[in-house]
């Protein structure tokens, strides 16, 4: 290990609860240490543990404080075979720079497997995992600081994948993530300038064919990069909070097409909003949807919102208490992307959900084979038990048209009746009823 020479000895730089290096010895030994020997090679990690506050909450926080010695202990062993720094940065993240020989790899995993041995009784009760992110010292110049940043980055990429323990930074990396910086800085000016769109998805009556409800669709076009689809941008502005922004410009919009409906006196259907899984973390999520209804004088029972399955799976506390809430104010919450987010079937006895929207997923292939045609139908029939009404996503085809009706779906959205429109479009269509 390396030790800086006016460092050797004083513990005043230690961490109290590890006895390694502080952040800032770390930091200022790693320095002179790449400073002093120019022609070694090293690495840079960054190692943390997925989800640790889990483990805090789990099994108390002694525990958690025995699972960060554990660790440090691991890079204390590390260390004894390898020229190198080592410190704990905070809380759970630990960072080591060690001098490597071509074996890179088979030294992560070295680490690795040292580490696995010593958490195995925490694997007993709890999926544990750490994520390293590692960066290829090959520019001695760089600050510490800087290549901790880029080690952050290839740990992001890590914590993403279940089955990763590491990742190297690639130029690439950064180079998505500051693509993804472009794209939030731009959403936050499209937001100003008024770039994003209502578009608004009719549903159907299976039976009839009538319009009965809209779901309301955010669209981009971009001045310079054209369309850009919501699966590009709403999960990172899920990441940074841009999305409650847009989401409330969306409602509000909503709002304002609902009141220029009654005001010229046109044929009116229910319009349901989506609800981002971050808006469900914002206790003033009912406050505002009640600053709508009064601001634009509309009945609640125009206004639907959607929340997805897997946030229910996730937090049901918080989110039987939100959809309380929004139940309060007359709206009807529909569950959305119902059978994609294994939730317990006692949802139907917890949480007070007025309507099902089946994923689009279930209708692929739907015609070859029997899998998915069994799940619609147990769907359906439980739904009904329950009278819940299930609106099906995403239908393309007679075939699938056919089959809903057959096992007693009664409303159905997808490109078969029409694609999500303009406001213009849909009030015409809803005025011709189809
Ligand atoms: P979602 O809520 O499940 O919305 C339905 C998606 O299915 C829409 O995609 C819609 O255009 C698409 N779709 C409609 N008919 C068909 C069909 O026949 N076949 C297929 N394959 N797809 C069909 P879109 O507009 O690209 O939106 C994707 C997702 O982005 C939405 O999924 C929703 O989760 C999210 N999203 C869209 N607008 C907003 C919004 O304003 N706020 C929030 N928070 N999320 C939104
Ligand atoms: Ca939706
Ligand atoms: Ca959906």
């Amino acid at each position: 290990m390396f030790e800086e020479k006016d460092m050797a000895g004083c513990h005043c730089d230690c961490d109290m609860l590890t006895g390694i290096s502080t952040k800032e010895r770390f930091y200022k030994d790693t320095e002179r240490m790449l400073y002093q020997y120019p022609q070694k090679k090293f690495i840079f990690l960054r190692m943390d543990v997925d989800d640790f506050q889990m483990i805090n909450s789990y099994f108390g926080t002694c525990e958690g404080d025995r699972l960060i010695k554990i660790i440090a202990d691991t890079f204390k062993n590390m260390g004894e075979e390898v020229f190198c720094t080592f410190g704990r940065i905070g809380a759970d993240v630990f960072c080591g720079c060690f001098e490597t020989s071509i074996y890179i790899k088979e030294f992560i995993e070295c680490m690795l497997d040292k580490l696995e041995d010593n958490i195995k009784e925490y694997r007993v009760v709890y999926k544990l995992k750490v994520s390293i992110g590692v960066y290829r010292v090959r520019d001695k110049t760089l600050k510490v600081e800087e290549m901790y940043s880029k080690a952050v980055l290839a740990a992001k990429e890590c914590k993403k994948d279940p089955n990763a323990r590491y990742m190297f930074y690639t130029d690439q990396l950064l180079e998505r993530a500051l693509n993804k910086q472009t794209l939030v800085n731009e959403g936050y000016r499209a937001l100003k300038n008024k770039e994003f769109q209502l578009y608004l998805q009719p549903k159907v009556s299976l039976s009839s064919g009538a319009i009965v409800g809209a779901e309301a669709l955010v669209r981009w076009h971009h001045s310079e990069k054209g369309y850009i689809p919501p699966s590009e941008f709403i999960p990172i502005f899920e990441e940074n909070g841009l999305i409650t922004q847009l989401d409330c410009y969306i409602w509000n919009e909503v709002g304002a097409l609902l009141r220029t409906q009654m005001n010229a006196g046109e044929r009116m259907v229910s319009v349901s909003v989506n609800v981002s899984k971050v808006d469900l973390c914002n206790k003033k999520i009912a406050t505002f949807f009640e600053k709508i209804l009064t601001e634009h004088q509309i009945e609640a029972k125009y206004l639907h919102v959607e929340i997805t399955e897997s946030v229910y799976a996730n937090h049901m506390v918080e989110i039987t208490k939100q959809v309380k809430e929004l139940k309060k104010l007359g709206l009807t919450v529909e569950m959305d992307d119902f059978g994609t987010g294994y939730s317990s079937l006692s949802m139907f006895r917890d949480l007070p959900i007025d309507v099902l929207k089946l994923d689009v997923s279930f209708l692929k292939n739907i015609e070859v084979g029997e899998g998915n045609r069994n799940i619609v139908e147990f769907i359906l029939n439980l739904a009904q038990k329950f009278q819940i009404p299930v609106v099906a996503e995403g239908i393309e085809t007679q075939e699938q048209l056919d089959f809903l009706k057959m096992v007693g779906c009664e409303i159905g959205q997808g490109y078969f009746f029409s694609p999500p429109i303009t406001p213009e479009k849909f009030r015409e269509k809803v005025m011709r009823g189809m």
